[in-house]
């Protein structure tokens, strides 16, 4: 699916949405319910799609936010590059997890798993 065409229907979404607010026919209430549900299902397959989630991922590599391999760089919400990564799972004196913290304004920067950045 194209970038267009999801943003097409999030702006249909949102009309039918003050469509549904305006209706007093209980049967019409319910046909736009239906559609409502039929677009959530279609844009909810869409945003855990491979496509979606790798154009996401190359999007934030783009704006400098995380390296190629996941590593954060700068904050998403308030661009600082200050953090701290804190420990979460440890097995004996091996690190298992940590995640990135932002310093400045606490913001989750990204989850480092045995090895790997998941951010
Ligand atoms: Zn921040």
């Amino acid at each position: 699916m194209k970038k267009i065409e999801i943003e097409n229907m999030v702006k249909g979404l949102a009309s039918i949405r003050k469509m549904r607010k305006n209706e007093k026919n209980l049967e019409e209430i319910e046909k736009y319910n239906k559609l409502i549900a039929e677009f959530n299902l279609i844009l909810d397959n869409y945003t855990s799609s491979d496509e979606y989630i790798n154009e996401e991922y190359m999007n934030r590599v783009e704006m400098g936010i995380i390296e190629t391999d996941g590593t954060p760089i700068k904050c998403e919400k308030c661009n600082s590059i200050d953090y701290r990564e804190v420990i979460t799972d440890k097995i004996d004196y091996i690190v298992m997890e940590k995640e990135a913290i932002c310093n400045k304004c606490e913001h989750f920067m990204g989850l480092w798993v045995t090895g790997n950045w998941c951010s």
